[in-house]
């Protein structure tokens, strides 16, 4: 989940760290209100996920109130590299001549299994400029993920990188970003720039804060940050089922099995068979009929969907248990497009007597995912040429 900067901000300082100070605005109204509160210019920062704000013309800075709201005026509701503005960040602006701009920031190294901490001292502009252009002008330094990064590491990075001012500043707010990537399970922590004033005190000026969606059971407080309305309503439907699922573009086969490999594979089958996939959804394993049963529901919702193709193989997840879950939502009229499928392995033959029982056309059930998949195809196509 990638965080908006002024949410990064906050956790890093929650972490303790030295950060600009700045108040989220929704109206050029409220930005000018706060600018005259502040009392002295202020830059108006467009918050959305995107990186190079600066350059798109999203980051101003305004010496009056009044230059805020005008600026305010333009940011909100401006597009930047395709997504819409519509909140904006008013800080409290530094000198930037009188200081200097710097870089900082961790990644998750899978290369060094650790986070990776990466200082420069070319900081204010894209890190993927420097390292492209001028490499040697960015160090990194595998953070252990047992100490963490120690002060004098810090230090030493700070020196190496050729960082003005003071130091035991400097490298402690390093050791705060590491800390907070640390907590949070960020997967990236960037500080750019972190900037030094000319008294050599640093301060956090800009952040891109992400955190690891597999993680997020661990970070609840998080959850409230997360934009709704940016994701697919499928999507956070399925999110609170627990099911891994994405909605997938111009599709018309739903598709759903156990593991994240049998469903790409699924993918693929589906593909080949003619149709396209709407979804990638997997029930994950041991699946009960209740899972199941929500996960039917949840793809018949999507009125992209005109056949289902569902490809289980059985090992701890019960074939039988899958037919029930599909029955009953056949039973309650959730399920109204044809279901195709192929579940293999335990309990098959009791599966099939449920489904032989039933003897439904929405329900079908076939001994290999090629003639599941040929057939959910075939039903998906002849369905959207309005047959
Ligand atoms: P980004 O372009 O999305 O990375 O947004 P940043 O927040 O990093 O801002 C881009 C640039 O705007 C910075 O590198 C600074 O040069 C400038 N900037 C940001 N904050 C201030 C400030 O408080 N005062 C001044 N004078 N410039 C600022
Ligand atoms: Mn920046």
């Amino acid at each position: 989940m990638k965080l908006h900067e002024y949410q990064g901000r906050e956790l890093l300082r929650r972490a303790g760290a030295n950060v600009q100070e700045g108040r989220l605005a929704h109206t050029p109204e409220e930005v000018r209100a706060i600018a005259e509160e502040f009392g002295e210019p202020v830059v108006v920062k467009a918050q959305v996920h995107v990186g190079g704000r600066g350059k798109a013309g999203g980051v101003k800075f305004s010496p009056t109130p009044e230059k805020a709201y005008e600026n305010a005026q333009n940011i909100l509701g401006m597009d930047i590299k395709g997504l819409t503005v519509n909140k904006v960040l008013v800080t409290k602006a530094v000198d930037i001549d009188a200081g200097t701009e710097y870089y900082v920031g961790m990644i998750v190294d899978r290369n060094v299994g650790s986070y990776t901490l990466m200082a420069s001292s070319e900081g204010g502009m894209d890190i993927e400029e420097v390292a492209a252009a001028t490499p040697e002008k960015i160090i990194h330094h595998r953070v252990d993920p047992i100490t963490g990064l120690r002060p004098f590491e810090a230090r030493d990075i700070a020196l190496k990188a050729g960082f003005k001012g003071n130091l035991n500043k400097i490298a402690d707010m390093m050791v705060k970003l590491s800390e907070a990537a640390f907590e949070r399970d960020a997967v990236l922590v960037e500080i750019n720039p972190l900037f030094v004033d000319a008294d050599g005190t640093p301060m956090v000026l800009d952040t891109k804060f992400e955190v690891d969606d597999n993680a997020m059971f661990r970070h609840r407080d998080l959850a409230d940050w997360r934009e709704l309305e940016a994701e697919h309503p499928l999507e956070v439907e399925a999110s609170e089922y627990g099911f891994a699922y994405v909605k997938l573009d111009d599709g018309n086969g739903g598709v759903l099995g156990n593991g994240a490999g049998i469903v790409m594979t699924s993918l693929d089958v589906v593909n080949r068979a003619g149709a396209k996939p709407a979804n990638f959804l997997d029930i994950g394993g041991g699946a009960k009929a209740d899972v199941v049963y929500n996960a039917v529901k949840l793809v018949s919702k999507d009125p992209d969907v005109k056949s289902i193709f569902i490809n289980i193989f059985g090992g701890i997840t019960r074939a039988d248990e899958v037919a029930k879950g599909v029955i009953q939502a056949l039973d309650e009229g959730i399920l109204t497009k044809p279901v195709r499928m192929r579940i293999a392995g335990t309990a098959e033959d009791e599966a099939k007597a449920l489904l032989n029982e039933k003897s439904s056309d929405l329900i079908k059930m076939y001994p290999t995912m090629f003639e599941a998949a040929e057939e959910a195809a075939k039903e998906a196509n002849s369905a959207a040429e309005g047959k």
